[in-house]
């Protein structure tokens, strides 16, 4: 179980989180919900140690510092160099690196873990193509590899549906469920409100605070939208009456 308690984030002046407080459960699926700017992405650094923060950050009741090789993170594509000459499979392999320790050659039981994870994205027969070579929605999948290979327990994707296929979604989507259902836990940001949002167990409605923390239908209410999305907003009413952005 991740606790976190009472976290502040702040960027030179810029308050980007305020006393943030949230529990996430063992096999539970969560959308971290708010519009750009809401520090959807510096909770989740601040949860993987890249960012500096005040409050508490706790795994089990223990802290996190010493366990994160049980978090994997799956960043936003659009904050990554896809420039970088490295191939889909040691994309994946850097997390078996990191656990061998960097210069060891990759083990047979490495190696295994790598095949598993790529075959299991769809991403096998193209593992020696260059990441910037492949699609979106190929690099999303490839990441998404990589986090499984670490066999985390908690998982935290920014974004992962953001500009992808209809079949990375559809593995993205099964490998969720199945991650939930083995008790992993999941916390996946999303700037889009909308009948997506349903699929998850529980939303975190986040601008800068936590403004709702529910189910998904007690959180997609008008007054939230509103609350969170501000004057920015464009909401419309689909055919169910739920309002979403574009
Ligand atoms: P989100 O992921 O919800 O779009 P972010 O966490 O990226 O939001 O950003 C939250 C706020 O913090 C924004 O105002 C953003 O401009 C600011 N911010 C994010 N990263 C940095 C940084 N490295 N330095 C300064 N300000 C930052
Ligand atoms: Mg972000």
């Amino acid at each position: 179980m991740l606790t976190v308690q009472n976290l502040s984030v702040h960027y030179r002046g810029i308050e980007a989180l305020t006393a943030v407080s949230l529990t996430l459960r063992p096999g539970e699926w969560v959308g971290l919900i708010g519009p750009n700017g809401a520090g959807k992405s510096t909770l989740v650094k601040a949860i993987l140690g890249l960012t500096p923060y005040r409050g508490k950050i706790l795994l089990n009741g223990a802290a996190l510092k010493r366990q994160r090789s049980q978090v994997a993170y799956v960043p936003q594509r659009s904050q990554l160099d896809w420039d970088y000459p490295i191939t889909a499979w040691n994309v994946v392999m850097m997390a078996q690196t990191r656990a061998l320790g960097w210069g060891r050659s990759p083990n047979s039981k490495a190696k295994k873990l790598v095949s598993a994870a790529l075959d299991r994205v769809e991403m096998l027969p193209l593992k020696n193509r260059s990441i910037g070579q492949l699609s979106g929605g190929q690099q999303q999948r490839v990441f998404l590899a990589r986090a499984l290979a670490q066999q985390p327990n908690l998982f935290l994707l920014d974004e992962p549906f953001s500009g992808i296929d209809k079949k990375t979604e559809a593995v993205m989507l099964s490998i969720f469920a199945d991650l939930s259902q083995q008790g992993k836990t999941l916390l996946v940001c999303s700037h889009e409100w909308g009948e997506a949002l349903n699929r998850y167990d529980r939303l975190l409605l986040l601008n800068r605070r936590v403004l709702a923390n529910d189910t998904p239908q007690a959180v997609m209410t008008m007054e939230n939208i509103q609350q969170a999305y501000g004057a920015n907003i464009q909401a419309l009413h689909n055919q169910n009456g739920m309002p979403f952005v574009c």
